[in-house]
């Protein structure tokens, strides 16, 4: 990998050069006044993308699964009763990791490619006359199979259930890329990284915390320490970590942040919008299908790609690598040598987005897939041809 060319893995994602000097500082103390200076802003503004005013930012050192870790074992305790639906690989890790603290998770089992099903949610909340469910699980944005739930619409089920568990979201691959309102769609706990929409390397679990759900810390019996959110906002509070922190991560978010909030969080979003569907026109040229059963199910970070009967996506996905140095998402479980997923998120132009699409029908022509060269290309340069201008004035 020569690192010349960008990566369109669905994170970690690609690193713009301000981050990356942002990153590469000397060491600085931890509790000298320049550093307990930048947590609180960095907090605060953090509480900007997940459009909440009244919860709470909590992070840790940990990567996306710390995060669920963290959000879980805060609130819950083994034995309670969780309700979740599972419709790809990153709800069924979450579902696991439940299950391994010891809570008792009712699964909703959908087909990959469909959302969460907020009619199921709110049916089975109406069924729980005796309010054993404590929380809901939804994963936002399905890295696996490229699809979004409408975490609003799992929201009204639950008012409309008049049921009082909390609501659970992993937004992974949505924060910081497209729209999120915590505060709006009622969400008592969402779970975020740093290696995506925020375009750092791994390192931070990022999440917030509704002001029902920092009550709930005090009853829930789950085992923690490293993860236990009690420790971290009192830490916080004085402008510090309750153990040593990631320095140059905090540095590093705090650029990001910056550049969030300069380009705009609405046009950051409207950004990945258009650039996914270019990639959607694109596929559509290439006579190929996506994984997502509907449009709007259309994930504005990540599209994965049904490949023909007879072709294996992974040998795709390391061809592209193999002889051009690009990396693409390959195909997770259920989708394993069926689908490949171009990650479109993060530091990301169309013109970019343009080469990740050459690029992939060079090694579809490569391995004589059925596509004409320039087809994709086409579409999508069409399509960001003729918005551009629109675009630009918004700008
Ligand atoms: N949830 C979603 C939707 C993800 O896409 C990922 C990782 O890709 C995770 C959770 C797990 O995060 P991590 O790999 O940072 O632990």
């Amino acid at each position: 990998m020569t690192g010349q060319n960008p990566v369109f893995i669905p994170g970690p994602t690609n690193i713009p050069d301000r981050l990356r000097f942002a990153l590469s500082g000397q060491t600085e103390d931890h509790r000298s006044p320049d550093f307990v200076g930048i947590l609180a802003p960095v907090l605060s503004d953090l509480k900007k993308v997940f459009k909440t005013t009244s919860g709470t930012i909590i992070t840790f050192p940990a990567s996306g699964t710390g995060g669920w870790e963290a959000a879980v074992t805060n609130t819950l305790s083994p034995g309670d009763k969780v309700l979740a639906a599972r419709h790809g690989m990153f709800s069924h890790r979450w579902i696991d990791l439940c299950q391994r603290h010891g809570l008792d998770v009712e699964i909703i089992e959908c087909e990959w490619g469909e959302g969460a099903p907020a009619d199921l949610i709110g049916q089975r909340l109406a069924a729980d006359t005796r309010k054993e469910i404590k929380a809901v699980l939804v994963t936002h944005n399905e890295t696996a199979t490229g699809v979004v739930s409408d975490v609003g619409a799992v929201r009204r089920a639950m008012d409309d259930a008049a049921h009082p568990a909390m609501l659970y979201v992993d937004a992974v691959s949505s924060l910081a890329s497209m729209d999120f309102r915590m505060d709006e769609w009622g969400v008592d706990l969402a779970v975020s990284g740093s290696q995506k929409g925020f375009m750092l390397p791994t390192g931070m679990a990022i999440v917030g915390v509704s002001r029902k759900a920092m009550e709930a810390v005090a009853d829930a019996q789950c085992p923690r320490c490293f993860f236990d959110f009690r420790d971290m906002a009192g830490a916080n509070a004085k402008g510090g970590f309750p153990y040593t922190p990631p320095v140059q991560l905090i540095q590093g978010l705090r650029k990001s942040l910056d550049m969030l909030l300069e380009e705009g969080l609405e046009n950051v979003f409207a950004r990945h919008a258009r650039i996914a569907e270019g990639v959607r026109r694109a596929v559509d040229a290439w006579g190929l299908q996506v994984c997502a059963k509907e449009p709007r199910l259309y994930s504005d970070t990540v599209t994965a790609v049904l490949v023909p009967a007879g072709f294996n996506s992974d040998t795709l996905t390391n061809h592209a690598y193999d002889a051009y140095d690009v990396s693409f998402g390959v195909g997770l479980g259920q989708m394993a040598g069926k689908a490949f997923r171009i990650g479109h998120l993060g530091s990301l132009t169309e013109v970019m987005a343009l080469s990740g699409l050459a690029t992939l029908e060079m090694a579809m022509k490569d391995l004589d897939y059925p596509i004409k060269l320039g087809s994709g290309v086409a579409a999508a340069q069409e399509y960001y041809r003729s918005t551009k201008s629109a675009a630009l004035s918004k700008a």
